[in-house]
């Protein structure tokens, strides 16, 4: 439809950019106030843009460049969500830890665009920065696994050069915001634990939900603070699939047949990657892009034989 909206000759009238998918999240910082603080353990961006850390990355192989920013995924299946899944098998959330809480260093070029990236509202960052300098923490982020809102993906004009309009739909789907909700109560609980409670554990919203931060007047344990929490910090995790999905012969809302051929009477033409998921995976979408690349490949070889 929008293809023809912009005067472009139609060759086959397929749901292309529909089924728009990502794995929604929303984070939160925890915070170890028993651990003391060490300048020289403390992990930030800028330390890792230092020359000395590439060297010591290169010539010894040691430092913060031997680290990635994920240090920990771990997948739940959250009470109170239904049979919000796929399959009742399969997790429905994710949790990442990341190696430090939100910082705001206005020096950091790069910190400023992840934060800018992450879509995070400047008085935010600025009242989490002040809080975060010079003490132990990480970032822990619940993330939907099999979301249920569609976004879309369309022209923009008939110019290749321009950017597409990419509506992602988050969290239009109650489901999505049951299950994203239970996640973010699953942190809590995480850090209600003995393990993390011991080394003075809290999320930072649960101890000072008065500070001017987000929904001041709000129980921090109350739905209404959790939904604002995901106002604040909703976001993607850079897993966009499913906008040229694969399905059966007679799918009427699939772009690419099982041999990833695009359908509509179009010779030659094959989609391989992450867009041809009808669903999201159980997890980051790095290894399934892979798997898709060298299947798509051996289709590919099997057809010439
Ligand atoms: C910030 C970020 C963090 C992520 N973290 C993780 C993670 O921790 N774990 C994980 O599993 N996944 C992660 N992902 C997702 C993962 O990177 C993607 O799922 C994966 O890279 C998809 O692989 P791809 O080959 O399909 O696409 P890409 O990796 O995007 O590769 C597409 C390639 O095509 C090239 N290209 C584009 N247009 C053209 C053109 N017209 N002509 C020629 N070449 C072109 C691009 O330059 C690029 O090299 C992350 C993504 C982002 C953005």
């Amino acid at each position: 439809m929008h293809v023809e909206l912009k005067s472009l000759v139609v060759m086959a009238d397929l749901p292309v950019g529909l089924n728009y998918q990502d794995h929604v999240s929303a984070f939160t910082d925890i915070f170890l106030d028993e651990i003391p603080f060490n300048e020289s353990q403390h992990v930030t961006i800028s330390k890792f843009q230092t020359i000395s850390s590439f060297i010591k990355y290169l010539l010894f192989g040691k430092g913060p460049l031997t680290t990635g920013p994920v240090q920990a995924v771990s997948f739940f299946d959250v009470d109170g969500t239904g049979d919000f899944c796929v399959s009742e098998e399969m997790p429905k959330v994710q949790i990442h830890s990341l190696m430090g809480p939100l910082q705001d260093d206005p020096n950091d070029d790069i910190n400023q665009q992840l934060n800018k990236m992450q879509n995070l509202k400047p008085n935010t960052v600025k009242a989490y920065g002040e809080h975060n300098t010079k003490r132990v923490g990480f970032l822990a982020t619940a993330c939907v696994l099999h979301p249920q809102s569609r976004g879309a993906v369309s022209l923009a004009s008939a110019d290749p050069l321009q950017r597409p309009i990419i509506n992602p739909n988050f969290l239009s789907e109650t489901r999505d915001r049951v299950v994203l909700k239970a996640g973010l109560r699953h942190i809590r609980d995480l850090v209600k634990t003995r393990a993390i409670s011991s080394l003075g554990g809290y999320t930072l919203d649960s101890k000072y939900p008065t500070r001017e931060r987000i929904a001041p007047d709000a129980d921090p344990e109350s739905e209404e603070y959790l939904e604002e929490l995901m106002e604040h910090f909703g976001q993607c995790i850079w897993h966009p699939a499913g906008s040229c999905k694969m399905g059966a012969e007679g799918d009427t809302s699939a772009v690419v047949d099982p041999q990833l051929r695009v359908q509509g009477g179009i010779q030659g033409l094959r989609v391989v990657d992450n867009s041809i998921m009808p669903h999201l995976t159980s997890g980051n979408t790095n290894a399934p892009a892979i798997m898709i690349g060298e299947k798509g490949s051996d289709l590919i070889l099997q057809s010439y034989k």
